[in-house]
């Protein structure tokens, strides 16, 4: 099983999972099907099914004009609001596709509706060897879309503290802990920046906010990391250490995760876009006074 990273729109991430022996292929959260189509092409994989975490437009909005295209194709995923559907699945449902399963993990709190897959492959996965063959891309390969992401975790749109906590903890939290987690955007340096304001002597954060800002200059992903990882630099997995308390002033863990969340979204943005009021102003300033004259 190879899984291909495919940037999309501002920051979205798209997957596309290859059976190599037969070249069948899952899409996770076709946003964009030119995109997807083309590097269907380029690897000359036969698109199978899609996989969506949830019904967002970043996530989902490919669906429909795919399966136009691609009559037959399967549209996977837990919400009725997500465009195409063909299987609705529910949690702990398993989906085979060749050698490859897949675990439906329900992860509702983003949206009501998100769905995790946790993937493996039959004959491989306990195989040393294959797993350094397969280099970064191991044997468990898990989208998370936006309920965990690198180093953060989504936002609570149609959710609650609770359903976060029990997703991180005991729904993810559990998984084996080489599980690869491919996220549904790049938003790392961002999650480290707060995971560093959050435990400011966590030389963990430290080294992988370095790496990703490295990653980031050169136009890489930051996909995938490991579960493994996770617990040491993402704040969202950390609710119980002493640290992490104490920025947020609460003990009890679901309280933690409801602060560091809200602290999250007041965790403003760098300036990398012009706020629209201050270009108005500035142009007004410039040009306000020969446009005053005529
Ligand atoms: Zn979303």
């Amino acid at each position: 099983m190879k899984v291909k990273v495919i940037s999309v729109l501002e920051d979205n991430y798209m997957y596309l999972v290859i059976e190599e022996s037969t070249r069948h292929a899952l899409a996770v959260d076709a946003a964009v099907p030119k995109r997807l189509l083309e590097i269907i092409r380029k690897e000359d994989v036969v698109l199978r099914a899609i996989l969506t975490t949830h019904h967002h437009w970043d996530h989902a909005r490919g669906n429909e004009e795919l399966a136009q295209l691609l009559p037959g194709l399967q549209v996977f995923g837990a919400d009725e609001r997500i465009g195409a559907l063909t299987h609705r699945v529910s949690h702990g449902q398993e989906l085979s596709f060749g050698t490859i399963r897949v675990r439906c993990l329900f992860t509702p709190c983003h949206t009501s509706g998100h769905m995790c897959y946790f993937m493996w492959e039959d004959n491989s996965p306990d195989a040393p060897a294959l797993f350094s063959a397969l280099g970064p891309l191991g044997a468990h390969p898990c989208p998370t879309g936006d309920t965990l992401f690198v180093g953060g975790c989504g936002q609570f749109f149609e959710g609650t503290a609770e359903q976060m906590h029990t997703n991180l903890t005991q729904i993810l939290g559990t998984l084996p802990k080489d599980t690869k987690i491919f996220c549904g955007h790049e938003c790392t340096v961002r999650n480290l920046k707060f995971a560093l304001k959050v435990e400011p002597e966590n030389e963990v954060v430290k080294e992988k906010l370095a790496w990703a800002k490295q990653r980031d200059d050169e136009d890489l992903p930051t996909v995938p990391s490991t579960l493994q990882e996770e617990f040491l630099y993402n704040p969202f997995l950390r609710v119980t250490e002493e640290a992490v308390q104490r920025f947020t002033g609460r003990t009890d863990p679901v309280e933690v995760l409801r602060a560091l969340r809200s602290h999250r979204d007041n965790f403003k943005k760098p300036k990398e876009r012009p706020n629209p009021q201050a270009m108005l102003a500035f142009h007004w300033g410039l040009f306000g006074p020969f446009l005053e004259k005529k």
